[in-house]
């Protein structure tokens, strides 16, 4: 007698590939949100305004003062594997200069959601409105519409039920959402990045370009000024380490204020948040972590950001040396500003 699930091998149908391939670039709310962040700072919009209603259950909203799109672009754009950003693999290997580069966001949002993209190509008079429901394209039609692109995902993982099982309670989701909006606007301080939760405004910054002010829009005026600046050189690929972290009194119980950038993209390098945490030595209460922003500069040959389809991971050729250094940048700028005893081995 066979099993359930056993037996012939066939071909899956174009619907459950859709939701597979789906389900590796959108997890949860958050990663929506970021797919669409990076769009928008890829479209070079100086203003992205992220908006979500339910925890981004219900409804996720990125609007983008960038580039738009004309309609034979925002046809092509929802396709699968569909991208302006990457020729060939040769791009990858020396560096990728853009957030996205896999063409699948758009196509995989697409497919779990009811998704709306109003959009309208700079120096062009009319904009374009299309809808995606379920994978299918269901309307194209000319709309007035600022220059710039608004997208908006309703009904996240409607038609896949298992996945929408697993979504948290709001509050969780929107956690998760916020940390994603706050790593990218503080990744880019000349962007104004604002985050709206229904009609709450959580935070916004003024894309004036200083990162100082970005972490004050953000996480507001006590932790803004327990913050000292990291400086670091680097050698061999990596090329400097620089950002800001908090003093050792200025800590929370959780991982999640330790921001790392690598080559300005926004990453969960977990070696990097180690090493910032290992630079404040025997000085943070127990299970306490600081804020920190750290930005490392690496050679593009010396660092894998195609490790994972929501593109969070890297991986570092020589991750000792990476550790290292920013152990020691870190440590370096807590000597500086007396923030720690010298007395503790450096390096
Ligand atoms: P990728 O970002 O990897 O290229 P996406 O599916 O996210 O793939 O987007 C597909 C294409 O649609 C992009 O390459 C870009 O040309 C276009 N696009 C998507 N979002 C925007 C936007 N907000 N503004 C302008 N163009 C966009
Ligand atoms: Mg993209």
């Amino acid at each position: 007698d066979e099993r359930e699930g056993e037996g012939e091998i066939r071909r899956l149908d174009d619907a459950t590939v859709r939701q597979i391939a789906a389900g590796e670039v959108v997890e949860r709310p958050a990663s929506a949100v970021k797919e669409l962040v990076e769009n928008a700072i890829d479209a070079d919009a100086s203003r992205v305004t992220v908006t979500v209603d339910d925890g981004g259950k219900g409804a996720i909203t990125v609007r983008d003062d960038g580039r738009g799109m004309t309609e034979r672009e925002v046809r092509e754009a929802v396709k699968e594997h569909t991208t302006s950003k990457l020729r060939d693999i040769d791009d990858l290997e020396s560096g990728i200069g853009t957030l996205g580069f896999r063409g699948e966001a758009l196509y995989a949002i697409g497919g779990v959601s009811r998704l709306t993209v109003r959009t309208r190509k700079q120096g062009t008079a009319t904009g374009t409105e299309l809808t995606v429901e379920g994978g299918e394209v269901t309307d194209v039609s000319p709309v007035g519409c600022p220059e710039g692109t608004t997208v908006e995902v309703r009904d996240l993982f409607y038609n896949v039920p298992a996945r929408r099982k697993y979504l948290k309670q709001d509050s969780t989701e929107f956690a998760h959402v916020n940390r994603v909006v706050t790593g990218y606007a503080l990744a880019n301080p000349d962007v104004a990045v604002t985050l709206e939760h229904g009609d709450r405004e959580t935070f916004a910054t003024t894309g004036q370009g200083d990162l100082q002010a970005a972490v004050l829009s953000v996480y507001g005026r006590e932790v803004a000024a327990n913050m000292v600046p990291v400086e670091g050189s680097g050698e061999g690929p990596l090329g400097g380490v620089s950002g800001l972290v908090s003093h050792p009194e200025t800590t929370r119980a959780s991982r999640d204020y330790l921001t790392v950038f690598v080559n300005g993209r926004y990453v969960t390098a977990s070696a990097v948040r180690e090493a910032v945490v290992a630079a404040y030595d025997t000085q943070l209460a127990p299970d306490r972590y600081p804020f920190a922003v750290v930005s490392l500069d690496l050679d593009p040959g010396s660092v894998d950001v195609n490790v994972h389809p929501r593109k969070m991971e890297v991986r570092f050729s020589d991750e000792d040396a990476v550790r290292r250094q920013v152990r020691t940048a870190v440590r370096d700028a807590l000597l500086d500003a007396g923030l720690v005893r010298s007395s503790a081995p450096r390096g």
